[in-house]
C-alpha cells in the first residue's frame, strides 16, 4: 500500500486534467482531482465551445442575405441574445456533466475546491482538508491578461471570461488584440448586428499567420464593415454614464456600451504554493517543463495552457495523455508539436498546418507556391462575398508540403485532414495524383498545377 492517498493528483479539471485524470484512473490509478471552478475548463465553459455555438449564431446574417440569390425571401429577422446565452448554458452544463462523469466513472475522486501545494507531496483544499500524492499534476491552465501597460480604467473592461454571459448585447463594442480572441469576437459581434471596432498595436492582425491570410482578412473585414484601427492602443477607458469612453495612442475617442481586452493570456501559476514545492517557473509564471511535461521537481508534472506551449485544447489533450504514458505506462513519450493544425473562426474561416512562407524561408527552404482565389460555389449566383484563398507551399528540394493556408468557409474542417497528409510527409506529386472531389472547394487543393512563384531564402 502506497504511504500516499493517491498515485496521481491532478489540478484543474479543464481539457488537460481531466484527460489525464481520466486515463490514469482507468488504468487503476487511485486519483483525485481538485477544480474551483467548473469541470470541463476554458474550452468548455469560456472558451472553444461556447465560442463556436456563438460563432454560428452570427453566421446567420450572412446566410439570410444569401439566401435571397437562391430564391428565398427571407421575412424580418430579429435576434435575442438572452436565448443565445440561455441555450449556450443549457449545453455547457451538459458537457460539463459528462467532464464530471468521465472523471468519476473511471473511478477517481473530484473536489469541487481550489487546491494548493504545501510540499511536493502535499496539497492543501480550500476546505482545509489536506491530501498527499505519489504524483501531482498540474493542470490550471490560463487567464485573459488585463496588462494595458498601465493605461487607466482597464477596471471597466471586459475579456472572454466575461463576455459569454453579459446580460445584453452590447450596441457598439471596441476590442483591444489582433489574435485569435479578438478577431473572433470582432467577427461574432460584428455578425450579430453589433457596431464593432477592433484596435490592435500592430499593422496587420494575426501576427504569426501567412501574409496572404492576414492580408485577405483585412480586406474582408473591410469590405464587411468591421473597423479595424491599426498601430494603435488604448491610453485611457473612462466611464460617462452608460457609456464608455476609449482613448487610442492615435487620439482617437471611441463611445461604446462594452469595452473588451483580447490581448493574450497568462498561465494561472500565482499563489498554488509552486514556490513552497520548489517548482520552477519562468517568463510570465509559466510552469517551466522538460519535453515529458516534467517540472524540475521529479514527482510534479504540468500539461496545458500553463506551460504556455501551445495553447490549444487538443494539444493540452495530447500532452497529458504523453504525461499518462510516461508516468504510468512506463513509456516515455514526448508530446510532438509540429504541424499542429488551427483555425481562427473569423467569417469565412482561417485554416492553417504548417510553415508559413516567411517560416519556410526562415528556416532555409526554396519553396514553391501554389495560390488560388476564386469565388466558392455557393457565393456565385450573389456574385458578392468574400473569395477563397487556397495556397500550398512547397520545398523545391523535396517537393514536400511544407504548408497549407486557407481562408473561406469550412476552411477549419479542409486543413484538419490536410493535417494528417502533412503528418505522413505528402509531396506536391501526391496531392496532384489525388482524384478531386468534384465539385467542391477542397478539390482546388489537388489541381492547383501551375505554379504561382518562387523564392529561395
Ligand atoms: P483549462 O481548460 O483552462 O483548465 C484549467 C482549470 O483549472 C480551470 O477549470 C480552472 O478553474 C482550474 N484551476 C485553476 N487553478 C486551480 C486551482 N488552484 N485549484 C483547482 N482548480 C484550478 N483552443 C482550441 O483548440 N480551439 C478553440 O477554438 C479555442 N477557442 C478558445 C476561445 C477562447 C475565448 C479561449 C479563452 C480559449 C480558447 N482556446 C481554444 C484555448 C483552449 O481553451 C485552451 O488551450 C485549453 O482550454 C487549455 O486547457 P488546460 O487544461 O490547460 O486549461
Ligand atoms: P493571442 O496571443 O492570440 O493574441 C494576443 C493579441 O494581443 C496579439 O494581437 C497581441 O499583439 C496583442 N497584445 C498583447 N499585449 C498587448 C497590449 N499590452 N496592448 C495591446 N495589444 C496587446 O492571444 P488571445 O488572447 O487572442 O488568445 C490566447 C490563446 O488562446 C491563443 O494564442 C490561442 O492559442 C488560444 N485560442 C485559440 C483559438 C482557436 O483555436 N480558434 C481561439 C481563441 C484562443 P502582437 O501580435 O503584436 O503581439
Amino acid at each position: 500500500m502506497s504511504q500516499y492517498d493517491y498515485d496521481l493528483f491532478v489540478v484543474g479539471g479543464g481539457s488537460g486534467g481531466v484527460r489525464a485524470g481520466r486515463m490514469a484512473a482507468s488504468k487503476g490509478a487511485r486519483v483525485g482531482l481538485a477544480e474551483e471552478s467548473r469541470m470541463g475548463g476554458t474550452c468548455v465553459i469560456r472558451g472553444c465551445i461556447p465560442k463556436k455555438l456563438f460563432v454560428y449564431a452570427s453566421h446567420f446574417s450572412d446566410d439570410f442575405e444569401l439566401a435571397r440569390s437562391f430564391g428565398w425571401t427571407v421575412g424580418e429577422t430579429s435576434f435575442h441574445w438572452p436565448t443565445l446565452v440561455a441555450n449556450k448554458n443549457k449545453e455547457i452544463s451538459r458537457l460539463e456533466g459528462l467532464y464530471l462523469n468521465a472523471v468519476e466513472g473511471a473511478g477517481g475522486n473530484v473536489f469541487y475546491e481550489r487546491a494548493t501545494l504545501e510540499d511536493a507531496h502535499t496539497l492543501r483544499l480550500s476546505s482545509g482538508r489536506v491530501v498527499t500524492a505519489d504524483k501531482i499534476l498540474i493542470a490550471t491552465g490560463g487567464r485573459p491578461s488585463r496588462d494595458l501597460g498601465g493605461a487607466e480604467g482597464v477596471e471597466h473592461c471586459i475579456t472572454s471570461h466575461e463576455v459569454f454571459d453579459l446580460l445584453e448585447m452590447p450596441k457598439r463594442i471596441v476590442i483591444a488584440g489582433g489574435g485569435y480572441i479578438a478577431v473572433e469576437f470582432a467577427h461574432i459581434f460584428h455578425g450579430l448586428g453589433v457596431e464593432t471596432t477592433l484596435v490592435y498595436r500592430g499593422p496587420k492582425v494575426l501576427r504569426g499567420f501567412d501574409d496572404d491570410l492576414r492580408d485577405a482578412l483585412h480586406a474582408s473585414m473591410a469590405r464587411r464593415g468591421l473597423k479595424v484601427l491599426t498601430n494603435s492602443v488604448f491610453t485611457g477607458i473612462e466611464r460617462r454614464g452608460s457609456e464608455l469612453r476609449v482613448q487610442t495612442s492615435r487620439g482617437e475617442t471611441l463611445a461604446a456600451d462594452q469595452v473588451m481586452l483580447a490581448i493574450g493570456r497568462e498561465p494561472n501559476s500565482e499563489g498554488l504554493g509552486l514556490e513552497r514545492a520548489g517548482v520552477r517557473t519562468g517568463m510570465r509564471g509559466r510552469i517551466e517543463v522538460d519535453e515529458y511535461s516534467r517540472t524540475n521537481i521529479e514527482n510534479i508534472y504540468a500539461v496545458g495552457d500553463v506551460t504556455d506551449r501551445l495553447a490549444l485544447t487538443p494539444v493540452a489533450i495530447h500532452e497529458a495523455m504523453c504525461f499518462v504514458k510516461t508516468a504510468f505506462d512506463g513509456v516515455p513519450s514526448r508530446p510532438d508539436h509540429e504541424l499542429v493544425p488551427t483555425a481562427v473562426f473569423s467569417a469565412p474561416e482561417i485554416g492553417t498546418v504548417g510553415l508559413t512562407e516567411a517560416q519556410a524561408l526562415a528556416c532555409g527552404h526554396a519553396i514553391d507556391v501554389y495560390r488560388s482565389t476564386f469565388r466558392p460555389l455557393r457565393l456565385t449566383l450573389a456574385e458578392a462575398g468574400d473569395r477563397t484563398m487556397m495556397k500550398l507551399i512547397v520545398d523545391q528540394k523535396t517537393d514536400r508540403v511544407l504548408g497549407c493556408h486557407i481562408f473561406g468557409p469550412d476552411a477549419a474542417e479542409i486543413v484538419q485532414l490536410v493535417a494528417v497528409a502533412l503528418k505522413m510527409g505528402a509531396t506536391k506529386a501526391q496531392f496532384d495524383s489525388t482524384i478531386a472531389l468534384h465539385p467542391s472547394a477542397a478539390e482546388e487543393l489537388v489541381t492547383m498545377r501551375m505554379k504561382s512563384y518562387s523564392k529561395s531564402p
